[in-house]
């Protein structure tokens, strides 16, 4: 009755006993020879299974605490096995003594650890690549915009240039996606009504999925609120669909539910969810569904299973990096030839949990001003090409290349000075320090953070400590006008 499998084997490697849980374990109701004579085909589903058994059989050594994976009832199971000689007085091998540890469970935690890793180092990677790509397509853009100003001919240019901003765009786009992969995009978090959001999405789905394909919708009476980014709740269910949509290229039902999941019932769903009411939103399909293989692979980003030119690979990675940072879990169901389920878990909102208020730029007759700026940013060349802007529009500016400089100049000009831009990495101070050493020569020091990424809290904590806007990059000459007129005239 002890709550391990027991079971014993022949110096010639037979099955002589077991007790009953190891019969229940290998999915046998109670231990009979035939189920005895058969185990040898179960427990050697793995072929190094196999030659460690072999070896214990020459050896007569012991196995400790061997990891083994078998088939029961078509299913495969995580055993932890262990088995020593039994020897008589005479110190002659009488037969093996062995025990099962079911581990399945254990081994099910394992997979979902690993895997919530290597997402997280994959997005740690994305996020990096994105970051320097940026900085390159920054340069590009704002150097393509100077060549259509300098040539004598502009018109002869105006389809190359159109091409190369395109590109640009295009990266951009890609840089956008791998940076809510690596979950470092600006979220503005407001107050969402999902079901309205699912409403919506119909709207744009009858209009552009083909007519063969139905969707239906199932929502929940009472509005589920959540703290969410409209824009990229609306992304994941697009994208959870489009993905519903290939999957069925003969037509079928898309069907669209949302739910609402008090704590408990959301601990049961997802283990790791924190005690709060959640709501359930399940994307299913009636598509061709996909086997274990794929299914481990879907939230990598580039992972795609369609043609080149058909798939980017990056839906559901974007997906799973904007649930990430609502605080939500993603799972899924599939079954080949039936068809997908997609299950979201997101928080409901707090009552106490106020919604961010949304920036509007209000759009200028002109980008012209007046005022000195200190431009700190050590791309020489995108340096350079903002310097050239701004001039060109009314400003004074001065330059650094490095925190230090910056400070040095300030602490001698900063009479003159109405705003200083700054680059978020610098060398030898970050832009952050410099800002910090700045507010102490002036405590009403004027500041614009260009970057490339932000996650929400450090933004928080760099507004709430008087930097005035933030630049995201890349950025059109316009962004930077626009920005720097509104906060010269005391707005964000
Ligand atoms: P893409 O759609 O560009 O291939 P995604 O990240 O959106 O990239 O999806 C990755 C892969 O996951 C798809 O190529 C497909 O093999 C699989 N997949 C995603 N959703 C479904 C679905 N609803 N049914 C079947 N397979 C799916
Ligand atoms: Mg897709």
């Amino acid at each position: 009755n002890v709550p391990v499998g027991v079971f014993q084997v022949s110096p010639s490697g037979r099955f002589i006993a077991g007790n009953p849980l190891f019969a229940k374990m290998l999915g046998s109701e109670s231990v009979t020879p035939e189920f005895l004579q058969g185990i040898e085909e179960r427990l050697f589903v793995e072929p190094r299974t196999k030659e460690a058994w072999k070896q214990l059989l020459h050896d007569r050594k012991e196995i400790s605490n061997m990891e083994i994976r078998l088939h029961v009832d078509a299913k495969d199971r995580y055993f932890l096995q262990s088995i020593h000689p039994f020897k008589n007085a005479a110190g002659q091998l009488e037969y093996f003594e062995g025990t099962l540890h079911n581990i399945t469970e254990l081994k099910k935690l394992e997979n979902e650890l690993l895997h919530s890793q290597r997402m997280e180092s994959i997005g740690t990677l994305a996020g990096g690549i994105a970051h320097d790509f940026n900085n390159i397509l920054q340069i590009v853009l704002l150097n393509t915009l100077k060549l259509r100003r300098l040539t004598d001919k502009p018109e002869n240019h105006t389809e190359t240039i159109e091409i190369i901003k395109k590109s640009i765009q295009r990266g951009a786009s890609l840089v956008r996606q791998l940076m809510t992969v690596a979950r470092k995009t600006e979220v503005v978090f407001q107050d969402v009504n999902v079901n309205a959001s699912i409403e919506e999405l119909r709207k744009l789905l009858e209009q552009t999925f083909p007519a063969n394909i139905e969707i239906h919708l199932q929502l929940t009476e009472t509005p589920p609120l959540i703290l969410a980014d409209s824009t990229q709740l609306h992304q994941v269910l697009l994208n959870l669909c489009v993905n519903a949509r290939d999957a069925m290229p003969n037509g079928g039902l898309i069907t669209v539910t949302s739910k609402i999941l008090p704590a408990e019932a959301a601990k049961n769903y997802f283990g790791e969810a924190t005690n709060r009411p959640y709501v359930l939103v399940d994307v299913t399909d009636t598509g061709t569904g996909m086997d274990d293989a794929v299914r481990r692979r879907i939230f990598e980003p580039f992972f795609t299973t369609k043609g080149v030119g058909q798939g980017t690979g990056l839906g559901l990675a974007v997906v799973y990096g904007i649930i990430e940072q609502h605080g939500g879990y993603i799972d899924v169901e599939s079954v080949i030839d039936k068809g997908t389920t997609f299950h979201v878990l997101l928080p409901i909102r707090n009552a106490d949990q106020a919604s961010a208020r949304i920036a509007v730029i209000t759009e200028g007759e002109s980008l012209r001003g007046s005022g000195t700026i200190l431009l700190v940013e050590d791309e020489s060349d995108i340096r350079m090409a903002v310097k050239a802007i701004l001039e060109e529009n009314g400003y004074v500016v001065l330059t650094a290349g490095d925190g230090e400089e910056a400070v040095n100049i300030f602490d001698r000009q900063h009479k003159s000075i109405n705003l200083v831009m700054l680059d978020n990495g610098l060398p030898k101070l970050t832009g952050w320090q410099a800002y910090l050493a700045m507010k102490k020569t002036k405590p009403d020091v004027v500041a614009i953070f260009c970057t490339g990424s932000l996650d929400p809290e450090t933004r928080a904590q760099k507004a709430g400590a008087g930097i005035r806007a933030f630049v995201f990059k890349p950025y059109m000459p316009e962004d930077i006008l626009r920005k720097v007129q509104s906060v010269l005239a005391g707005g964000q």
